[in-house]
């Protein structure tokens, strides 16, 4: 039987005879159904029409997208460590060539995913490498395919290696969290933040959303509560949720100037529109 993919949002159903009927994800307030409705693929046919990419960041980071671009066009990052590599992230097309050249870096140790959005193929992912799946527990029911390789973990943090350590964030999910990378950017840190804390194009600021396409913002105080999840961390790097939104310097700046911006726009009294 099939493991069906939803085209809108990338995300692996269980195994079925039938497509499923509807998806949970495209359904909720922060995704879509397109005017089209609802369509299905499979990882098979996936790797028929599709393959991945993979472009450096920075020494100890890679990333690894699908083109032509599919579903949501997020790209996951490979990041090397000590104690092997994590995939922060994932995406649904995990090929024989991804599968080799990652097993030539080390394999996976570990899955660790920002929320929902990104679950898509990540149990075509552990199955491949072996590897465990770090989910927050806040997120357990966007699991669209339950597997034994999925690890739910509770709390506002888990260190994963020396110096990586997931930090549960909120906001765009209960359950949403981004990766503090300590040795990244050079040594003066780096934030894997997919689009809990999103990188904006002109990558001088961050923002922040309950839904990006549905434009729901987030309240000011979820806004102020990551950043003090994130004050206890050193970072000057961010890399977002796609290959050119990552922020080079000035990262831990830009977080706090960006998070007054915001609840200054949505705390404000309506002044500030009038310029
Ligand atoms: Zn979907
Ligand atoms: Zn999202």
């Amino acid at each position: 039987m099939p493991a069906f993919i939803c085209i809108t949002c990338g995300t692996q159903f269980a195994a079925s005879q039938n497509e499923p009927e509807r998806c949970p994800v495209c359904e909720d307030e922060r995704q879509f159904v397109p005017p089209s409705g609802q369509s299905w693929t499979t990882h098979e046919a996936l790797a028929r029409r599709h393959c991945n990419c993979f472009r450096q960041h920075e020494p100890g980071l890679i990333g690894i997208g699908t083109v032509p671009a599919f579903a949501i066009g997020q790209r996951a990052l490979l990041l090397r460590t000590d104690r092997g590599n994590v995939l922060w992230d994932c995406i649904s097309l995990v090929d024989e060539a991804t599968v080799a050249l990652v097993q030539g870096l080390g394999g996976l140790a570990g899955i660790a995913i920002s929320h929902p959005h990104y679950y898509a193929s990540m149990v075509e992912w552990a199955h491949a490498f072996d590897a465990p799946i770090h989910l927050h527990a806040g997120d357990r029911r966007w699991v669209m395919r339950p597997d034994a390789a999925i690890k739910f973990w509770d709390g506002d943090t888990l260190p994963l290696a020396r110096g990586v350590t997931l930090i549960r964030c909120g906001g765009h999910f209960a359950g949403g969290t981004v990766l503090h990378w300590a040795q990244g950017g050079d040594g003066r840190g780096a934030l894997l933040c997919g689009d809990v804390v999103q990188v904006i194009p002109d990558r001088k600021f961050v923002s922040f959303m309950r839904s990006y396409p549905n434009l729901i913002p987030l309240s000011a105080p979820a806004v102020e509560r990551i950043g003090e999840l994130l004050e206890p961390y050193a970072f000057d790097v961010i890399h977002g949720a796609w290959f050119d939104r990552s922020i080079t310097r000035g990262g831990k700046a830009i977080v706090s100037r960006s998070i007054a911006r915001y609840v200054a726009a949505i705390r404000g009294d309506g002044s500030a529109e009038l310029n």
